[in-house]
């Protein structure tokens, strides 16, 4: 079995490796790089049987719903068999309808926690694990009597530490090459820096959502599911309502969890932005409003309520938000990568708080592994060596993980 990084061995995102063996390839993620506007021109990676029949391409395996991870598997032919999480899949369906990313190509089938399943001379099981994307994996692929371990992207600090506590306990065995991510490894990065967990965002935002007299702004990422229970549990604990948007609704929907707080819950509203309205009136899908008619929240009562209320906030809300009247003594609290912030976007939305005073926190929890917790992995799994893959510093991993072997973008390199 060998192995090649298309993109990802330099830098975080566009995430994409060929793993080949007898003659049959595979594909493990196939993404979007994070520094190039979604609208560009990118081809795809030179890989047979992506743009042209060649069936020695036995499938596309994709670790989890970010773009970074899946953002060019739109383009690949139909006929190549897609696999992903089947969560994942629907949050991606929701993403195509409101965002204009996403991805609506059917599977070939799904990836399920330790469940192997066999592509050509390939046999992959999936392993479900944190992070900050709902339904994401770990791949372990074993051909020719040689394992390779891909992480995806994980973390041991979001709602779900078990998932990566059990693969440390009952770590795949005899793995020849890890392929870890290593986000956190950055340029600037030192092993003493530890995470931010997800309870501990839960903690400062009760704080935040108490000290605010007025209605709390919440900016994060509906798709980030562990963030928008850390944003309900915070609202209840100081007794207030969450206030979604149709996508978020449509999001929490489709992780098929009745544990994930749903707009039918008693504390959850939904808000119908005039974007989303647009798009439901042209695409004549009415059946989303209809399933959260009961549930919706109007100006008057967003006015009335503003301080008893934690609201989903963005930036094509700006303009609609301030005409209704309901942000006197309003707070914001930005909930993502705080990079975005200097982004067109964010720059726009900074803009529209400080004309109207409203201050804003930054409260926010990496998708990715502390330093510590990526070499405890490295420990647990003991592989024979370890290849660097979404990491802005991959020439920093041999100060942290034993057993570094550095390849870059398009080398073929063996397993084992
Ligand atoms: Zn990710």
């Amino acid at each position: 079995m060998r192995a090649r990084i298309h993109r990802g061995a330099h830098e975080i995102g566009g995430n994409c490796i060929e793993v080949e063996s007898a003659g049959s390839r595979l594909l493990l993620d196939l993404g979007w790089p994070l520094d190039l506007p979604l609208d560009a021109d990118l081809p795809l990676p030179d890989v047979a049987g992506l743009a042209d029949a060649d069936p020695s391409l036995v499938g596309v395996v994709i670790t989890h719903p970010h773009l970074d991870h899946y953002g060019l598997a739109r383009k690949v032919r139909a006929a190549v068999p897609l696999y992903v999480g089947e969560a994942a899949h629907r949050i991606m369906r929701e993403a195509a309808f409101f965002t204009g990313t996403g991805l609506t190509v059917e599977p070939a089938g799904f990836l399920r926690h330790r469940e192997p399943f066999t592509l050509g001379p390939f046999t992959i099981t999936p392993w479900l694990i944190d992070h900050s994307a709902f339904d994401s994996y770990s791949i372990l692929v074993e051909a020719d009597g040689r394992r390779l371990f891909y992480t995806g992207d994980v973390r041991a600090h979001g709602r779900k530490p078990g998932t990566f506590l059990e693969l440390l306990s009952e770590p795949p065995a005899n793995v020849d090459v890890l392929v870890m991510e290593g986000t956190n490894i950055r340029p600037g990065a030192d092993v003493g820096e530890r995470a931010v967990t997800e309870t501990e965002i839960e903690n400062a935002c009760v704080e935040t959502f108490d000290a605010t007299s007025g209605m709390v702004l919440a900016i994060f990422s509906p798709q980030n599911i562990d963030r928008l229970v850390t944003m309900y549990r915070a609202a209840i604990r100081s007794g207030r309502d969450l206030v979604l948007d149709l996508y978020g609704a449509a999001v929490a929907a489709a992780t098929g969890r009745e544990t994930i707080p749903q707009a039918s819950w008693e504390r959850v509203r939904i808000y119908l932005p005039n974007s989303q309205r647009t798009k439901v009136i042209q695409s004549g899908e009415f059946h989303r409003t209809d399933a959260v008619r009961p549930r919706r929240i109007y100006a008057e009562e967003l006015r009335e309520r503003s301080g008893k209320l934690v609201t989903i906030f963005r930036t094509s809300m700006t303009r609609e938000m301030e005409k209704i009247g309901c942000l006197a003594d309003a707070h914001a609290v930005w909930s993502m990568w705080p990079g975005y912030l200097q982004e067109p976007s964010g720059e726009k939305l900074k803009a529209f708080l400080d004309r109207l005073g409203i201050g804003m926190t930054i409260h926010h929890a990496s998708g990715h592994a502390a330093i510590p917790d990526l070499q405890r992995f490295v420990a647990a799994v003991a592989p024979g060596k370890v290849v660097p893959i979404h990491s802005s510093a991959a020439d920093r991993f041999p100060e942290f993980v034993p057993g570094v072997e550095l390849h870059g973008d398009g080398e073929w390199w063996n397993v084992g």
